[in-house]
Formats: C-alpha cells, structure tokens, sequence
C-alpha cells in the first residue's frame, strides 16, 4: 500500500501518540522511523535510558539509605558501567515491546528508513539497502525530534568526551566528570554521576543553574550539590576544549579556571534534527536552531495539511507535551476537535534530588504586580521524611492574597516529580488556598507537605 490518511515521520512520543490517535479514529496511519527500533530520542537516547539510569544509580548506591547510614553507604562496592548497562538495555526492550504491540493492536503500519518531503503530499523513504519507497499522504505530522548540539570547538571522539546521546552506553565509569551545560540534561547527567561519588564539575556560561524555576528552589539545590562535593563552575564562558595525555579533556574558562577531568560530557543544546527532510519540497522554513514554526492550538505548520510536534518545534521539549501535541495534531487534521491545552503543564527535572514545578515561579508572580504569600515545608518536618531519613527537600507554594487562589508549586526533594500532581490539579482547577487548609492528607506521607505549607502560608497571610 502507498496511499496513507497520516503519515507520521518519526516515532518518539509526538509521532507514536499522534499515531496511536489518528488509527483509533479508523485513519490509515503509517510511521516512518530511520532507527534500528521504533521509540525515538525518549526511548532510546533520552528520557527513559536517563531515567533507568538514575534508578540503577540509587538503588545500587544505596543512595536513599545514605540519610541514616552515612555517606560511605552503598548497597554494591565498585559499581561499573556493566552493572548501570544491564537494567538499561531490558528497561529499553520492555518498553520498545509494548510501543510495538500497541502499533499493531492499533493496525498502524511502520516502516524502517529516512523520510523526506518530495512533495507537499508525498514522502520517499530510503531503506537501509538504500533503495527508495515513495509513499503518498492526506496529512503528514512531522515528529522527528531533535538531535545535540556538537560545536565544532569540542572534541567529540567517544571515548572520554561525549555528546548526551552517547552518554548513555559509557564504556567505563570515570572518577571525574566535567559536564558542560546547567540545563535539564546536564543538571540531570552531573548529579547522577555526583551520587555514584564520581568527582563530578558543572560548567556553564550563565551565573545559575535551570534559570527558569523558581530561584528560592534552586538556592535550596544549589546548596545541597555543594554540600556534596559537586563543583559548579558558572558564570564564565567556555573558550577551548582541549585533549592532553589519554585524552583527558582540559575545559579552559574565559575567568582563566582551567579543569581537566578523565571525561567530559557536552550536553548544551540540541537542534531539530531536519537535515533530511527537504522541507524545502512543501515550502516549510526552520528557524536558526532547525525548529519548525506551528499554530499552538492546531500544530499546523505554514502548510496547512502539515503538521509538527515535539521538539522539533522547541520549547518546552518534554515527552510529556509532545504526547498531547501528537493528539492534538491528528484529532485537527481529522476534525475531531481536541481539549485546549491545559493553563499550566507541570515540568519535572530527574536530577539528584529531583525538582518539580507548576504554574508561576515568585520571580513570575513579582514581575506580573500580583499581592502573594509564599507558605514553605521542609521534608525533615514531616514524619515521612523521618522515617524515610531525608536530611533535605523542600516544598514552597504561592498564593494570591487577592483571590486565594494557588498561583506555583515548587518542590526539590524526594518524589517531587509525583507529589507535584496535587498541585497541579488545585491549580488547573482554580483551587484555591482553602483546598490545603480544610482537607486532611495521609498520615506519615511527603505529601502531608502540602498541608504544612499551605498553614504556613495561611499563618502569614492571617498574622
Ligand atoms: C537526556 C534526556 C533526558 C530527557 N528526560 C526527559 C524527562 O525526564 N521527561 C520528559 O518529559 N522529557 C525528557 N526528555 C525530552 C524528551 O526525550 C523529548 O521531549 C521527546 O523525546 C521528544 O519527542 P519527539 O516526539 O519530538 O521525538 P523524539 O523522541 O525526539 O524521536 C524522534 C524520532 O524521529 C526519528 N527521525 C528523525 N528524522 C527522521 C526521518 N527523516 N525519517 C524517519 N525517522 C526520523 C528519530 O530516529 C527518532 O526516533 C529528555 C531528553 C533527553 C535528551
């Protein structure tokens, strides 16, 4: 068959949900996918490889239980990169199984190799034999993600300097790490390569790490990376890379630092990977970053019969989204109207402890004029937290003093990127600072948090 309803090129999250949606409403859909298994970036270079790792890491460091049994703690003694790999690779063919399964109970159709435009309805996929299939499309969804950024000044050579796609299959563990990047990935790579007592530096140009969550939260984390040896080097551009004896990398900053590890890890940026795609054929243009340009509300490109989802089209780069912008993409192009997209999507950051944020940050709320109260709770306050030994963690909500209303929720600690879901819903839902204050939570439980902060809050607002 060469005529499709919906051809998706690209099967990470935007691709498979979009996919997944378009074929339940009866549309014939056929993936394209140039990887060796379906799943994209979130499956087998990103999101879940991350994920799995950082599992492995705390459950073989026995960092959890480092809280009552020191820091010397560990649950196995010279963890090696054989030890993170083999969780990793049945985690992978777990998920890559059920993504599979779900593509044929659904009748999807997919197929291996690099797609391009060749027309504003036609897209010719080259197989790995190198041999050219050309298929004919209603709507096309284009969900090819994002590839890293690799400036031409780093020396990539994978073996001690990586890029975060390579990250992920580490020959060896190194005892030191540079890590150059104080986004999501490269917080997330540092402090997980921290917790397995790798003498871990993070590099960045800015003064501050994630610089878009809430600066209280991240004075809170900053405060406890250092208090585990984890050197930030911020604030001062990286001028030269270069690989001494063993190819040891030696990282030179325009303030004249100058830090030399055993391995360094380049994880500042990706680009859309559109090389391929000849978007050019459909009169598509991208932006300087290889992003493509689309109507939030719909996912149309400047064609309207082409759609785009993901990360290809930027901010904010989360498998999360991309799944809603999958659906929202096929339900528009078959004319199914779809929900309007939520007020506010929380954003979860896997890093050592991990953060989580929802709705306006203070720094948002002062900018915007509104009357706030802020209420804050420690993990340690809670008999959870007692129980569980969590020296640190820390949750602060922000209500309008107006209207009552919950305006942000910001957690670093244990379970943040769970526990934020309460939050998330008060707020959606418009709830206000009543909901904390009148409902009772289990009891020994971290989300009992919420309780302490919203009294807190409630205290300051009524003293
Ligand atoms: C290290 C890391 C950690 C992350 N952690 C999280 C997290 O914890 N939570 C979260 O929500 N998000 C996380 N993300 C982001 C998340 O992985 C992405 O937002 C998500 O994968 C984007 O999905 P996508 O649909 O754009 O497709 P992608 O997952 O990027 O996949 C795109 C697919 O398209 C294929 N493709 C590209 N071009 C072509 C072509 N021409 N023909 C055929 N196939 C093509 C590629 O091979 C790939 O399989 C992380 C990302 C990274 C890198």
């Amino acid at each position: 068959m060469r005529d499709y309803e919906f051809i998706v090129i690209g099967s990470g999250p935007s691709g498979r949900r979009a996919a997944i949606q378009a074929a339940k409403i009866g549309k014939s859909v056929l993936v394209v996918e140039k990887g060796r298994r379906v799943g994209g970036a979130s499956v087998h270079t990103g999101t879940i490889p991350s994920k799995t790792l950082r599992e492995t890491v705390l459950n073989l460091s026995g960092w959890r239980e480092r809280g009552f049994y020191g820091r010397a703690y560990r649950v196995k003694q010279d963890i090696g990169a054989d030890d993170l790999l083999a969780r990793l690779h049945k985690t992978l063919d777990h998920e890559v199984e059920v993504l599979e399964h779900q593509f044929n109970r659904n009748s999807v159709k997919t197929t291996r190799g690099e797609g391009r435009l060749v027309g504003p309805h036609q897209v010719e996929v080259t197989d790995e034999a190198g041999e050219a299939h050309l298929y004919n499309a209603k709507n096309i969804l284009i969900a090819c993600g994002t590839r890293p950024f690799r400036p031409d000044y780093v020396p990539f050579n994978g073996k001690t300097v990586f890029d975060s796609d390579e990250i992920i299959e580490l020959p060896i563990l190194p005892r030191s790490l540079t890590v150059i990047g104080g986004g999501v990935i490269g917080v997330e790579y540092a402090t997980i390569f921290n917790a397995l007592d790798v003498a871990v530096t993070l590099v960045d140009t800015r003064p501050t790490i994630l610089d878009f969550v809430d600066v209280e939260l991240i004075e809170e984390f900053v405060h406890d990376l250092r208090d585990r040896n984890l050197s930030l080097r911020l604030g001062s551009a990286v001028t030269a890379i270069e690989l001494g004896e063993n190819g040891r990398p030696t990282t030179k900053l325009a303030n004249g630092r100058v830090v030399t590890t055993e391995m360094l890890l380049f994880a500042a940026g990706r680009v859309g990977a559109v090389d391929n795609l000849n978007l050019g054929a459909a009169n598509i243009t991208v932006d300087n970053r290889g992003r493509i340009p689309v109507d939030p509300k719909t996912m149309q490109t400047s064609v309207p019969h082409i759609y785009a989802a993901g990360d290809v089209i930027g901010f904010p780069s989360l498998a999360s989204t991309s799944m809603e912008q999958g659906r929202v993409a096929a339900c528009h192009a078959f004319g199914m109207a779809p929900h309007p997209p939520p007020e506010f999507f929380p954003y979860g950051i896997y890093s050592v402890p991990e953060i989580s944020t929802v709705g306006m940050s203070e720094e948002e709320v002062r900018k915007r004029g509104i009357p706030y109260e802020c209420g804050v709770a420690r993990f340690r306050e809670t008999s959870r937290g007692h129980i569980m030994g969590l020296n640190s963690g820390m949750m602060k909500m922000i209500f309008s003093t107006k209207t009552r209303r919950l305006l942000g929720v910001h957690i670093v600690g244990e379970g943040a990127t769970e526990l934020i879901h309460i939050g998330q819903a008060v707020l959606n839902l418009k709830g206000t600072i009543d909901y904390f204050i009148e409902n009772t939570f289990n009891y020994p439980t971290l989300a009992e948090a919420y309780k302490i902060a919203g009294l807190d809050a409630w205290n300051r607002m009524h003293a």
